[in-house]
């Protein structure tokens, strides 16, 4: 591209060549260049505070020094970048450092699944092996709950919006109330335990029940220890395998590695996308029960399954921030300070914006969708992004990386309050 080309000259090129599928870039309209820990910079050296992250893609903030050496080192000793599932050096060392530093520690048993490198993929693996297992059909799934969107996973996300851009039977799933969906004080595991246990419902005996354990682009709902503890006994009571989607939560989003250590659960099966892959790089898996995994050889392929580099990266990311129980304490400082800020936000904005959340997945209900996308809108104007989440898109959901200090969280938080105070005024 010629040294020439103007900044507006750059965005035609988007409009007129780019799908109109794209989405994020339309409510962030700069064009970005570089990215260091929680900062972003475009082509004109403006910064951004990114409170979005990839929606918890990079955890770790953007090219976290640790993690860019072992990449950097890889590539210069030419190590072995594509290989289908072949074994590797970088393969071995991923399983390796998961094993000891993140799943035994925990007492957890699994077999990994390496999948396509989509969380969707992820998703589409474990329903399918849950219904091999089975020998069952149905999935349940949960009201506000976000899976992907290739066909089967779409399937389990609730979103209509989404739904209806496929225009194919979805079938095989049954919705139940989320904790919370039916009110305060009403137990939606009652309803649910209701269809499972009356042999004229009309619901099947489902394989699996696929649950995050605070929904993510749902608005941030936040399921309880009490109502999670619940659904994983009701599943071993019906024998319904649970599969835990922590494509978003998971990775220390929440505080501990798992989004599910609070409710102290031992999934069937967990999902796992995103920041695995610790440096943005796509990776992703399933954990599998090891008595579960009834797979042939080759039964469920693909070409990107394991990508060598996010092992290299994954793994340091497993030794410089999951040794040890410093991210989780560090993770829970930060959240407190988030909290407070909301809070404090909130407060001057009484009942127009509540806030909500766990850890680094906070934000706040807004009583229209219309605030939500002003605030969105103004923090963008002023050096922060952060994006809208929700049935109506009515949720303000930040998730800062992990590593991010005080200072500018801040920094971050401030922008944010202002841009509140924007366009609860109706200000730009
Ligand atoms: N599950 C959850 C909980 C997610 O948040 C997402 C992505 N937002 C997915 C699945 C799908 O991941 P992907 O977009 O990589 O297919």
């Amino acid at each position: 591209m010629s040294e020439r080309t103007t900044e507006h000259a750059m965005h035609r090129i988007f409009t007129d060549h780019e799908s109109n599928v794209r989405s994020y870039c339309r409510n962030f309209p700069a064009i970005f260049q570089s990215a260091r820990g929680a900062i972003l910079t475009d082509i004109s050296g403006r910064e951004w505070i990114d409170f979005l992250c990839g929606a918890g893609a990079v955890n770790y903030g953007h090219n976290h020094p640790a993690l860019k050496r072992a990449v950097l080192d890889y590539l210069a000793d030419d190590g072995l970048v594509h290989g289908l599932d072949l074994h590797s050096t970088a393969k071995a060392q991923f399983l390796e450092a998961f094993q000891s530093h993140i799943l035994k520690p925990r007492s957890l048993e699994y077999r990994v699944q390496f999948t396509g490198p989509t969380g969707a993929n992820a998703v589409e693996a474990a329903f399918k092996l849950a219904r091999k297992v089975t020998g069952r059909r149905g999935i349940v799934a949960f009201t506000h709950g976000y899976h992907g969107l290739t066909l089967g996973a779409l399937a389990a996300t609730a979103n209509n919006y989404f739904r209806g851009a496929a225009n194919v039977t979805m079938g095989d799933v049954t919705f139940m109330p989320y904790d919370g969906w039916l009110g305060a004080g009403v137990d939606t595991l009652a309803v649910f335990e209701r269809y499972l246990k009356d042999p004229s419902s009309g619901m099947d005996l489902p394989a699996a029940v696929v649950v995050e354990t605070t929904q993510g682009e749902g608005g941030i709902n936040v399921a309880s220890v009490d109502w999670l503890r619940g659904l994983a006994d009701l599943c071993r009571r019906y024998d319904i395998l649970l599969i835990i989607d922590d494509i978003q939560a998971g990775c220390g989003r929440t505080g501990p590695f798992f989004s599910f250590e609070r409710a102290q659960l031992k999934p069937d099966l967990v999902t796992m996308s995103k920041s695995i892959g610790a440096y943005g790089l796509p990776m992703s898996l399933v954990l599998i029960r090891p008595d579960l995994d009834v797979w042939k050889p080759g039964e469920h392929t693909g070409t990107f399954r394991g990508n060598n580099l996010a092992f290299i990266a994954a793994t340091a990311a497993i030794e410089t921030f999951w040794v040890g129980t410093e991210m989780v304490r560090t993770v829970r400082a930060r959240a407190g300070e988030l909290r407070e800020s909301l809070r404090a936000i909130a407060a001057h904005h009484a009942g127009r914006i509540e806030p909500r959340g766990i850890g680094l997945l906070q934000g706040f209900a807004c009583d229209e969708p219309a605030l939500a996308k002003a605030i969105s809108r103004a923090a963008f104007e002023r050096g922060l992004i952060v994006e809208c989440a929700g049935a109506h898109d009515e949720v303000i959901k930040t998730m800062p990386p992990l590593t991010i200090g005080s200072t500018e969280l801040a920094r971050g938080c401030d922008l944010l309050r202002e841009a509140v105070d924007a366009a609860v005024e109706g200000r730009p």
